[in-house]
């Protein structure tokens, strides 16, 4: 495994990455201990376009084209020190304006109002500490269904063989509104649902997953609004046929929330 796919084909291993908690970002644990490991087993990328959860727009699919992401603290009621990280990587305009025009069935409009979220710092703080890889964002356009972002993905596979690193960032089960005590087992909808994604993912079944509100009750509750699960559908769709997954931080984390941690590698 390792750097052999990357070595044989020449492409770049796209990362799904279940983030989580902020804290994350400045904790030791694990978790971090993981997406530093994910990063260390693959080729220092050229770039990383990451596909965060937390960067959903309207109308529009756009793609961060400034030179300096700035740091958006989109998150409340965290400790002072969360608020102070830092992650001074550059962007990288040329290849966001190339996305944009290579990308032809697809509008992706390029922007300078956005940076990086915490759905992405939180991971590239641990994966890629020096900051010295180019980082830009693409946007979730939450007005238009899965297929959609399914397809729109298919449309990036051209960046791995360019040593760009896709990232996504999200949580395959994320419902922030269910609430258990400590002392309660992980409930068995986030269990089964957890399961039931890395089943088809196995069986490279996408199309039950961007038709999971076909799947029940479970996914229901896991997915919630979805911005945390459409993340993964991009890293799945640049899985090539030659491509095998691998998966890490296999765990419900969280005594009172309930989030899948769940990292996805493909190739
Ligand atoms: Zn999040």
């Amino acid at each position: 495994m390792g750097k052999s796919i990357y070595e044989e084909t020449g492409k770049m291993p796209a990362l799904f990455m279940g983030h989580g908690s902020p804290m994350n970002a400045i904790e030791d644990n694990q978790y971090t201990r993981t997406w530093e490991k994910l990063a260390q087993d693959i080729p220092t990328p050229k770039a990383i376009l990451i596909v965060s959860a937390h960067w959903e727009t309207q109308r529009k699919t756009q793609i961060y084209a400034g030179t300096k992401p700035k740091m958006i603290y989109d998150m409340y009621g965290f400790p002072k020190n969360l608020y102070e990280v830092q992650y001074p990587a550059s962007g990288n305009p040329a290849l966001a304006n190339d996305i944009s025009k290579e990308v032809t069935n697809f509008d992706i409009a390029p922007t300078h109002e956005w940076g990086l979220d915490h759905g992405a710092w939180s991971v590239l703080v641990k994966m890629f500490p020096k900051a010295d890889i180019p980082c830009f964002q693409l946007s979730l356009n939450t007005t238009r269904d899965l297929q959609y972002h399914y397809d729109l993905a298919k449309e990036l596979k051209f960046l791995r063989s360019q040593g760009v690193l896709i990232l996504g960032s999200g949580n395959i089960v994320h419902n922030l509104r269910y609430i258990r005590s400590f002392w309660d087992a992980a409930p068995e909808w986030a269990l089964s649902f957890d399961q039931q994604v890395a089943d088809f993912i196995n069986n490279r079944d996408h199309e039950q997953l961007i038709k999971y509100q076909k799947l029940g009750k479970a996914a229901e509750i896991s997915v919630n609004s979805a911005e945390h699960y459409i993340p993964l559908l991009y890293i799945l769709a640049l899985q090539e046929k030659d491509d095998p997954i691998t998966y890490s931080n296999e765990s419900l984390n969280g005594t009172l929330l309930d989030v899948s941690m769940r990292c996805v590698r493909v190739g």
